[in-house]
Formats: structure tokens, sequence, C-alpha cells
């Protein structure tokens, strides 16, 4: 097996391959269907309610976008913000904001009761993890299950600890294991008690409407729970139409109690005298309500749902009888997440590197970029083309195979 697998990577490198699985980007194709985007708003500048778009002003949004996506983002549209291109700007700046300035309920700043912590999942996204480094805070990781992540270990604890201030939540297909949290865990995450008045979760709901098949997942309202459980301002909500319309010329959503919108808002205000409203109307003359968001969702999918059937099928075919690998075949996202022995994920990176497969590091997915196990690969299917994909997860199987039996072999001669 492991001469096989030798004689299949020296032909894989010979083909001199350049493809690149490394980040969550949408395809051309998938940005062509906003073209109409470019065209408008068409001449038209005021909003429904009277608002003229090329103006400073309207520092919470134009009303009529934030109606489209309340629904979706299970946020009242009076409660939510609609901003500029980016979500994780938004995540950027509430953790500046609530460094520097007293949270609704807090005691004092963060910046005063430094070190401060926050809990990570993981697998996760890391550039939430990036943004913890940033500022300096401590990370601590949280074991993901098929539900969520694991609520023991969360109650534990954000219950024992005062300065765990947050919690990094990617709650519907999330990046990169593609799970759903069950209606458990956001009654949990919801009504749990936090030995910090001023915990947050940071509900980066990124693939609310990111669907792979006719059976969307349902997601709990964290919102509506946390005020249910007397947690009104527990919840940041974030979201953004990056992987719906245009992933650099989106808007952006921050959704959370009357208070943190008005604490958000005040601070926000310091830094801009409004958004992007043109965009914002572009948006609206684009997608004109929520069904519409819906079905033009259902297009992103006929183009996406096919990169990871195949993503599945190649690994099934020629890794499926290995032992070697298992895999995650999510319902919605960006993602696939492959699990490969422990200590082979860099080495399986590197090699296809080396054959001109460009893959996420391994480790990202992890706080500090450190796998402690070494075996998670994040395989992100939507940017390549069908046949460039298909090339890539050949050859990747190949490394994982090639990787795997070495290790074997070394184990057996040790
Ligand atoms: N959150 C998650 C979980 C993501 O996977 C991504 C992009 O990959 C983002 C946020 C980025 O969002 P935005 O483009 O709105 O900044």
């Amino acid at each position: 097996m492991l001469d096989r697998a030798r004689r299949d990577y020296q032909d894989l490198a010979a083909r001199g391959l350049r493809l690149d699985l490394t980040r969550g980007k949408p395809a051309p194709e998938q940005l062509d269907l906003s073209e109409e985007l470019l065209s408008l708003p068409g001449g038209r500048y005021t909003s429904v309610d009277g608002t003229d778009v090329r103006n400073y002003g309207g520092l919470q949004g134009l009303a009529e976008i934030r109606e489209i996506f309340a629904p979706l983002l299970q946020v009242p549209a009076g409660q939510l913000l609609a901003a500029g291109n980016s979500s994780l700007e938004l995540m950027h700046d509430c953790l500046v904001h609530a460094m520097l300035s007293k949270l609704p309920g807090a005691e004092s700043r963060w910046v005063d009761q430094e070190p401060i912590t926050f809990l990570c999942p993981v697998p996760g996204y890391d550039r939430h993890f990036a943004l913890c480094e940033r500022f300096g805070i401590n990370m601590i990781p949280v074991p993901m299950t098929d539900a969520g992540p694991d609520m023991d270990e969360v109650e534990r604890l954000v219950a024992e600890n005062p300065q765990v201030k947050g919690i990094w939540c990617v709650p519907k297909y999330s990046n990169p294991d593609g799970v759903c949290y069950d209606d458990e865990t956001v009654a949990r995450l919801a009504a749990m008690e936090t030995a910090a008045p001023d915990f947050r979760i940071f509900w980066d709901n990124a693939y609310a409407v990111h669907h792979l098949t006719d059976a969307p997942a349902e997601l709990a309202d964290l919102l509506g729970a946390c005020e249910a459980a007397g947690n009104a301002d527990r919840a940041f909500v974030f979201g953004s139409t990056s992987k719906i319309t245009a992933a650099g010329a989106g808007v952006a959503f921050f959704g959370s109690s009357p208070a943190n919108l008005k604490w958000l808002l005040a601070n926000n205000s310091k830094r801009s005298i409004g958004p992007d409203k043109v965009n914002q109307l572009r948006h609206i003359l684009f997608l004109r309500d929520t069904e519409g968001v819906r079905t033009h969702m259902e297009r992103q999918r006929a183009l996406l749902q096919p990169k990871f059937e195949s993503v599945a099928r190649i690994l099934q075919a020629e890794l499926g009888d290995t032992g070697l690998a298992s895999w995650t075949s999510p319902l919605g996202g960006y993602f696939v997440t492959l699990q490969v022995p422990d200590g082979c994920a860099q080495e399986v990176v590197r090699r296809a590197a080396d054959a001109g497969i460009v893959l996420t590091p391994a480790g990202a997915t992890h706080p500090y970029g450190k796998d402690p196990r070494d075996s998670v690969i994040r395989i992100a299917p939507s940017y390549p083309g069908l046949s460039e994909l298909e090339q890539a997860i050949e050859g990747l199987a190949v490394c994982v195979r090639l990787v795997g039996y070495e290790q074997q072999a070394a184990a057996r001669t040790a």
C-alpha cells in the first residue's frame, strides 16, 4: 500500500498542478449571480422612507434592508444594525468597544479587567482566533460535538471564572465542521449562569441561509431565548451578505438587545457618520424581500452542491476503505472537515503543497494555530472550478494515503 501511495504521489507531483483550496471564497460564477447589483441603484437615490442614500447619516442602516434580513438572522428589524461590507469588521469593533467602553451590565471596561478570556469551540474559524490574539484575549478551546460546543464544559468554564467574557459561535453550518447547534444547546447558552456580568455570545451566523439541501436546518432563536432567560444583553448576532451577493461589497449586520444596540451605535457614531446606504439600497432593489434572498440562495446552492458532492464522492472512493480518514458531509455552509490520523495533518498539507495543492494550514482551525492532535484539515470547495476541485481532492487523497501509510510503516519499525 505504501509503495503504491509513493508511486501515486510521484505521478501527482509530476503533473505540476497549481490548485488552491485555502479560503472559503465564492467562485466567480457565484458572484456573477449578483451582477445586476453593479448597475443598481440605477439613478434612484431615495429609500422608501425618503432617506437620500447619497448623504451622511442613518447610522442604523436603511430600514428596508433590516426588514429583509430580520427574519433570516432572527433579530427584530428595530434591533438590527445594517452596516458596511464586513461582519468580521463588526466583530472586531465590538471587541475594541468592549475593551474601551463599558458594556451594558459591565462593572468596568474590559481593558480594566484584563486578562480576559474567550471560549473557542474547536475546530473553529481562524479569524475569530486571530482577533483574540490581536487584542491579547486568552483562548480556551472547547470541543465541538454534533450539536454544538460541549455545553457541560462551557457551563463549567463560564460559571467558575469571571474573566471568561465571551464565546465564539458559528451556530449554523459551522466553519469548518458544518455543525448546526441544536435547540438544547441554544437554550443552555441563553440560560447558563456566568460569573461575568458582562459575558457576551459572539453569534456569528455567517451561514444562516447557505443550505446545501432541500431541508434547511432550523436554528433556535438565541436572542429571544436570552431575553426569556433574563439575559437580554447576552447575545451579539452577526451576519452578512458576503456569501449571498458580493464577498467584498455586501452588507453586514449586527443584532442585539436595545441596550447593546444603543451602546454600539453610540460608539460607532465616533468612527463614522453613517454606513454606505447606496450599497444597502442596491441590495434592497436586487434582493427585494426575504423570499428574494431565499430564491437567490437556491441559485447559489445549484452551483455549490455539485462541488460538495464531488468532494464526498472522491473522498469515499479514494479513502473510504483505508481507515485513514473521516470527513464531514455538511448540509450547508462552505467547508468540509477532513480528519486524518493524529500527527499527520501538517505533513499532509506540506506534501500537498509540494505537489501544487495549497490547503489551509493545518492547525488554523484551532487557537494559536495549534491543533493538539494535528489531525484536522479544512477543505474549502467553493472557489475552484469543478474539474480543478476534483483534481485537488484526488491529489489530497494521495497525500493522505502516503502520509498515513508512512506513519504506519514507521510505527512498525519503531
Ligand atoms: N464568519 C465566518 C464564520 C466566516 O466563515 C467568514 C468568512 O469566511 C466571515 C465571518 C467573514 O464575514 P464577512 O465577509 O462578513 O466579514
